[in-house]
C-alpha cells in the first residue's frame, strides 16, 4: 500500500500590520511570513472510502473540523476522486499558537494527495485551491519568505532569509485569532511596522535592522490581556536577542539571536516557567 511522508513546517510573522476592517468582517493585512524548521510529520496512506485521522496531540481534532480533512474534501470533490485516505499527524508545532500549524498540515495534505493520487496539479493551482481552506494555507504551500496582503492570501515571494537563529516561546495560554481581531482598535495603534523597510532589510540580509524594526499591531490586544507576552519579549532582549515579537495572533513570542550560546541560555531561563520553548532556524 502506498505511503507518503511530508514535512509540515510552521511560520512566524516578521512584521504584521492591519490596514482596515472590510465590510465582510475580514481584515486587510500586510505581513511578512517566514517559514521555520519546526515541523509536524504527516503520513498519508491509501484508504478505500473513509478518511481516518490520527494524531499524537490531544488538542488536535480527528473529525471533519481538522483542516487536513478540508484539504482531502476539496481535492476529492474538485477532481472527482472516490477514495478515502489515512492521515497521521505527528505534532511538534504548538497548537493555537500563531504558528499556522493547522494551515501547514492542510498544505502538506494538498501536496501529499497530489502525489499519492498522481494528479500533477501545478503549485500555482494548488495555492489557489489552498486559499479556499484558509488565508495562511497558500503561503504554507509556497514556503520560504513572502509578503502577504489582502486577507493574507495575496503573496509575493521575497528573497531568501534562511538559516537565521530563532528562539520560540509559547506561554500556556490560549488566544483565539477571532478574539484578537474582534478586539483590535485600529485607531488606537501607536506603533506600526514599516513593511517596506522590513522587506528592504530582508533583501540586504540585514539581520540587526530587521530585528530592531519588527512590529505586530496585534500585540496591542494580547499584551493588554496577557502581560506575560511582554515579559517573554523583554527576557529575550535581556538575554541577547536582537529583537523579539509575537507571531501572528499569538501567543507565541520569537526572538532573533545572532549568538547560539545566548539563545540556549535564554531557552534554559524561559524553560523554568514555560513548557514550550524551541531553538529553530528560518528556512
Ligand atoms: P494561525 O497562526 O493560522 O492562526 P494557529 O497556529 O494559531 O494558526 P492552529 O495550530 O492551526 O492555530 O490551531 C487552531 C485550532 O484549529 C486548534 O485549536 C484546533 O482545534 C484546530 N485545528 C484544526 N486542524 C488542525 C490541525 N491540523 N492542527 C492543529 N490544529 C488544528
Amino acid at each position: 500500500m502506498a505511503e507518503i511522508k511530508i514535512e509540515s513546517f510552521a511560520k512566524i510573522n516578521l512584521c504584521l500590520d492591519v490596514l482596515k476592517r472590510r465590510e465582510d468582517g475580514y481584515h486587510e493585512i500586510k505581513t511578512v511570513m517566514q517559514q521555520i524548521d519546526l515541523k509536524d510529520i504527516i503520513t498519508l496512506k491509501d484508504n478505500e472510502d473513509k478518511v481516518i485521522i490520527e494524531t499524537n496531540h490531544p488538542q488536535v481534532p480527528t473529525d471533519s473540523t481538522n483542516l487536513v480533512y478540508k484539504a482531502w474534501k476539496l481535492l476529492s470533490n474538485r477532481y472527482n476522486i472516490d477514495k478515502g485516505v489515512y492521515i497521521k499527524i505527528d505534532k511538534n508545532i504548538p497548537v493555537a499558537a500563531g504558528l499556522a500549524g493547522g494551515s501547514s498540515n492542510a498544505a502538506a495534505v494538498l501536496k501529499g494527495l497530489n502525489e499519492l493520487w498522481s494528479l500533477n496539479i501545478s503549485q500555482k493551482e494548488l495555492m489557489e485551491l489552498a486559499a479556499q481552506i484558509g488565508a495562511d494555507v497558500p503561503f504554507c504551500i509556497m514556503g520560504g519568505t513572502a509578503l502577504a496582503e489582502g486577507i493574507g492570501e495575496k503573496l509575493t515571494k521575497l528573497s531568501s532569509f534562511s538559516d537565521k537563529l530563532i528562539l520560540l516561546a509559547k506561554p500556556s495560554i490560549s488566544v483565539s485569532t477571532a478574539y484578537v481581531y474582534k478586539n483590535l482598535e485600529l485607531n488606537k495603534i501607536d506603533f506600526r511596522p514599516n513593511t517596506n523597510d522590513i522587506i528592504r532589510y530582508i533583501e540586504e540580509n540585514n539581520l540587526e535592522s530587521l530585528a530592531t524594526n519588527m512590529g505586530n499591531v496585534l500585540e496591542t490586544v494580547t499584551i493588554k490581556e496577557y502581560p506575560i507576552i511582554k515579559e517573554i519579549k523583554d527576557k529575550m532582549i535581556q538575554y541577547g536577542a536582537l529583537g523579539s515579537l509575537m507571531s501572528g495572533s499569538g501567543p507565541t513570542v520569537f526572538g532573533i539571536f545572532k549568538n547560539e550560546d545566548d539563545a540556549i541560555k535564554c531557552k534554559a531561563e524561559l524553560s523554568k516557567h514555560i513548557d514550550t520553548v524551541h531553538v529553530v532556524k528560518t528556512l
